[in-house]
């Protein structure tokens, strides 16, 4: 269902009024994690000042050590629905088990499934019997084949507003944090209708090549980018090293729209 031959023309991700995959390029930003009230604001308050439309925040977050902050849960995703309601912002947000779906569903506007859980089965199927759009992380060990039947486990169920995204994978390069997968982009244009969007943050987790990065990808013809920004990123409870802060966002973003990659 997912495959290009199945359907030729593109998938559109329609998210209220907003668009993705409609040829326009668009941007997802907002901090790793939902710290607080104040900290989303911040940051909504700079994505409607540059005209991105997608607000993203970890309240179910993941973490790699059970010691480290595993998000605010609930608290996190009603915090993002306030704040992006104030804004006129949708919500893009990590759901990590098929029982939070349904509640998920009353606050957020996108649910992302991370890359840890790209194989998580019943997670995937879940997803697929509601409406509400998917955002589909890359496993960062999974092949492309991989992703894709991942994605097909979603619209299987009948969900077809899937958007994949490349967020790097695991290679014996350390110089940044994954190695961004670049050919799966037209890779993923080509062999399937769904949009494509690029992490650029988790992919490299460096903030100094960001530009290139986005610029690349783009160019390779995803059709958005996500990138993590922080009022004070050296005080961010996660992904402290990698996220951006306002001034160096409102600074890429620019950037993007003179190069005219994004609009
Ligand atoms: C995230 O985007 O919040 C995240 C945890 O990324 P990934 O699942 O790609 O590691
Ligand atoms: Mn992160």
């Amino acid at each position: 269902l997912v495959s290009r031959k199945e359907h030729t023309e593109d998938t559109v991700v329609k998210v209220g009024g907003e668009e993705v995959g409609n040829g326009h390029n668009m941007m997802i930003a907002g901090p790793c994690s939902v710290e607080s009230e104040e900290q989303v604001r911040e940051v909504a308050k700079s994505l409607k000042r540059m005209g991105v439309p997608f607000l993203r925040g970890g309240a179910f977050k993941p973490r790699t050590s059970p010691y480290d902050f595993q998000g605010l849960g609930e608290k996190g995703l009603k915090i993002l629905r306030k704040v992006a309601d104030e804004f006129g912002l949708k919500i893009v947000s990590e759901i990590v088990s098929p029982e939070h779906v349904s509640f998920a569903t009353d606050y957020v506007d996108v649910i992302q499934i991370g890359a840890r859980n790209m194989q998580n089965f019943e997670l995937l199927k879940r997803v697929g019997t509601v409406s509400t759009p998917v955002l589909l992380k890359r496993g960062m060990s999974a092949t492309i084949e991989e992703f894709m039947f991942a994605a097909e486990y979603i619209v299987s169920q009948g969900n077809r507003q899937v958007m994949l995204c490349e967020r790097g994978i695991r290679t014996y390069e350390k110089a940044t944090r994954n190695t961004l997968d670049i050919s799966a982009v037209p890779i993923l244009k080509q062999e399937t209708h769904l949009p494509v969007i690029v992490d650029i943050t988790h992919s490299t987790g460096r903030r100094d090549i960001l530009l290139p990065i986005a610029k690349s990808a783009l160019a390779a013809g995803a059709d958005g980018i996500m990138v993590e920004v922080h009022p004070e990123p050296a005080v961010a409870l996660s992904d402290a090293k990698q996220q951006i802060n306002i001034p160096q966002f409102e600074q890429l973003t620019q950037a993007l729209y003179d190069s005219g990659l994004l609009h």
